[in-house]
């Protein structure tokens, strides 16, 4: 035991005896650890179990440090010099934290505190010794006690845990490390340089190592992420906080594929970042299995098609689109009638293949923005989204009805299944879909207690019209094989001659029961059951077979014009209208086409085209209802028209409404101006006649010369060679 050392607590005993307080203290303190050092100093007396030499003086000096309350160190044996390089002049009064490997930070400061607080079991820490080389150590902490019992100071007693490994094993260990393991690894270089990349980096991405050094990490850039993300991956390469998180990549093969990515930095002995380094792993097996799980909570396993609880998330978010556009929405509950003796009489197979073909079946007619699910073994629900009226509902239920009609093949079997369909109505029968499905659902219960095939609203009012539809639809059929329609003509005169210059046809249905029904009754109803496409090809032969009667006779040739319904304008109607011309023998100067613009909302892209083609084939075309719809100027401009028919909505006001002149007044001019003819339409009186004759109108319509009339009526004024009285 060296002297000097039992000289210094003497010294020390020497000094406490003068002092008081604080400083009292103090000096018990550094006595303490002076007694301390004595105690660890002393050397072994046995050398069986002696370390070998080159250790001997680290065994025997374990490092002890004392401190103050506050943390400033006020003793460093020999042990804490040789374990951490300074020498107790270095050492003493500075504060405990710079030993700490870390930056000291709040939460270390934390520790510290907890610590004066409540004393310390043995922990293990991360400190940096003087050379700035980092180890773990085991260290225990006490409070040193006075007189009073009161904790005057702090000893630490460290003891350094041994790194097994030589630097040169550690740097090989690490190397295999990072060659073996599961995740890709790329190290870049401070230009953003790929410098290495580990042999799973090439599994994942396709790339040799050959192939990745030298190539910026642009070389997997899916380019499906915005600046966002790709700059917070860049600050990260730069030394900003590590980052996780997960991006699409590009195999070399042009495959997309998810990867769970960190990208952190390491630094020279100068603080700058050196190298950028990203691990990820290939996450492309998990996001399967994620889209499997999702799949199988929000859809049916056997149809494919959404499941009840996807449908309610749908249909809430559809309600709410419908809430803010102030839209109608319907919920249909559709049960499949006798299902359960097809499951019983030929096995749950058979049964499961009937369902699969119902749901697509189901699924072909409806449109792609209708939802349709199965929520039970033989009930499906469909939700209509934004319709315009209630009543399209209803047609949607027919198109379900009438697309189980025919057979489901089966194996051997062929099998009938018809379904029972309850309609609800948001907002009028519910606001949710809990409450439009239970509507639905007591809708449907009522079609299927008269064990019919059939569908029902849930509310009386709409059934009533349903109805009445239903009924007026049946008897359109009818109507149209059985004589009871029938076209009339309405003359056209000319403003300057007065003459008859042609005609509009006009369709005309004596019902053998209610009389006559005008064409806004049913017409609507034809458009929007289909029904039209029948209608319209019976009016224009109709019209033709009356032009070629009256050419066969010798009437004047005076075109006639036909109205066109926006649904019969598809891309099949030149080719019909020209048949149904040749099959007449007629020119097509004698067949003019009225249409709307309704016509629009198809999408201009798509009937320019088909008005060119109809012009090219040498058919007139008027704009009808002029004013009312959708036209633009730069849509007029576009269209290949010869007239153009003023609304009778504004030519009701004229001559005294000053909106309406003016409505007409512009039309006219407009129509000047591109050189179209105008027709005035649903003209009264001599005084609007007068009005409009004045503005440059071309033509009249109107009941002032005549209502629309029979056929042989017309030939009769034209023969009459009638005329429209001026002055
Ligand atoms: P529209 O094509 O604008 O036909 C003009 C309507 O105005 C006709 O009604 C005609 O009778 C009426 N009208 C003519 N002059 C006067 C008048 O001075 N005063 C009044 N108050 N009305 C007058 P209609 O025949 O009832 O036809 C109504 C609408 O039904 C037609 O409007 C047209 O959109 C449609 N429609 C009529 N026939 C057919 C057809 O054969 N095919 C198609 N697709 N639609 C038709
Ligand atoms: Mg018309
Ligand atoms: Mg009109």
């Amino acid at each position: 035991m060296p002297d000097s050392h039992i000289q210094r607590c003497l010294d020390l005993c020497a000094q406490a005896h003068h002092l008081g307080g604080e400083d009292l203290s103090r000096k018990l303190i550094e006595l303490q650890q002076a007694l301390r050092s004595l105690e660890t100093d002393r050397p072994e007396t046995t050398t069986e179990t002696a370390p070998p030499a080159a250790d001997l003086d680290r065994w025997q000096h374990e490092p002890v440090i004392t401190m103050d309350m506050h943390g400033y160190l006020t003793g460093w044996n020999r042990g804490a010099e040789m374990l951490f390089g300074y020498t107790p002049d270095e050492a003493i009064g500075q504060h405990i934290l710079f030993l700490y490997a870390e930056e000291p930070d709040a939460h270390i400061s934390k520790i510290f505190e907890l610590f004066l607080d409540h004393g310390s079991p043995l922990m293990e820490v991360r400190r940096r010794k003087k050379s700035g080389e980092t180890f773990r150590a085991n260290m225990t902490l006490q409070h040193i006690l006075d007189d009073n019992n009161e904790a005057v100071a702090m000893e630490a007693h460290l003891s350094e845990i041994p790194d097994r490994l030589s630097t040169e094993e550690k740097h090989r260990l690490y190397a295999k490390i990072i060659e073996d393991s599961e995740a890709g690894i790329l190290i870049t270089d401070a230009s953003e340089r790929i410098v290495s990349v580990n042999p799973a980096f090439s599994r994942i991405t396709g790339y040799s190592a050959g192939e990745a050094i030298g190539e910026t990490t642009d070389l997997l850039n899916s380019g499906v992420h915005g600046t966002d993300l790709r700059e917070k991956v860049l600050a990260a390469m730069h030394g900003a906080d590590v980052w996780q998180g997960e991006i699409i990549g590009r195999r070399k093969n042009g495959d997309l594929f998810p990867q769970s990515v960190s990208i952190g930095v390491a630094r020279n002995a100068d603080g700058l970042v050196s190298h950028a380094f990203s691990m990820f792993s290939d996450i492309s097996a998990l996001r399967a299995v994620e889209e499997r799980m999702q799949q199988i909570v929000n859809f049916d396993s056997l149809t494919g098609l959404p499941n009840r609880t996807l449908f309610h998330q749908l249909v809430e978010q559809a309600l709410a689109v419908a809430h803010r556009n102030k839209d109608h929405c319907a919920l249909l509950v559709i049960d499949l009638n006798r299902f359960n003796s097809v499951n019983d009489s030929l096995g749950h197979e058979v049964g499961d293949a009937l369902l699969r073909q119902v749901g697509q079946r189901m699924r072909n007619v409806l449109r792609q923005e209708d939802i349709l699910a199965r929520i039970g073994a033989d009930e499906f629900v469909v939700a209509l989204s934004s319709i315009q009226k209630r009543e399209h509902s209803g047609l949607v239920a027919k198109k379900l009805l009438a697309c189980l009609e025919s057979p489901f093949v089966i194996g051997s079997h062929a099998l009938h299944i018809g379904a029972s369909i309850g309609i609800a109505i948001y907002p009028e029968d519910g606001l949710n879909a809990g409450a439009l499905q239970r509507y639905a659902d007591i809708a449907m219960q009522r079609v299927q207690r008269n064990n019919e095939n059939g569908f029902l609203y849930y509310s009386p009012e709409m059934n009533l019209r349903a109805k009445e539809q239903w009924q007026l639809e049946g008897e359109l059929r009818q109507a149209l094989s059985g004589n009871q329609l029938m076209l009339h003509y309405q003359p056209k005169v000319s403003l300057r001659s007065g003459r008859i210059v042609g005609a509009e046809a006009l369709i005309r249905w004596y019902h053998p029961e209610h009389g006559l029904i005008p064409p806004d009754k049913f017409v609507p109803l034809a458009e929007e059951t289909g029904l039209i496409l029948e209608l319209g090809s019976w009016i224009l032969d109709e019209a033709c077979r009356q032009i070629r009667i009256w050419q066969d006779v010798g009437l004047e040739p005076l075109p006639i014009a036909v109205n066109i319904s926006a649904r019969q304008f598809d891309n099949q109607l030149p080719e019909r209208l020209q048949a149904t011309i040749a099959h007449h023998h007629l020119p097509c100067e004698l067949l003019k086409l009225e249409i709307t613009e309704s016509l629009l909302v198809r999408g201009p892209e798509k009937v320019i085209p088909i008005m060119n083609e109809l012009v090219a084939l040498g058919f007139n075309l008027s704009l009808d209802d002029f004013g009312t719809g959708y036209s633009s100027l730069a849509y007029l401009k576009k269209f290949p028209i010869t007239t153009l028919k003023i609304d009778r909505s504004f030519v009701i006001g004229v001559p005294d409404d000053e909106n309406d002149c003016a409505i007409a007044q512009a039309i006219v001019t407009m129509g000047k101006q591109l050189r179209q003819e105008i027709v005035a339409e649903g003209v009264e009186t001599q005084a609007q006649m007068n009005f409009l004759r004045g503005l440059g109108c071309d033509q009249l319509q109107g009941y002032l010369f005549s209502p629309p009339i029979a056929a042989d009526e017309f030939e009769r004024m034209v023969r009459d060679g009638r005329r429209l009285i001026l002055d």
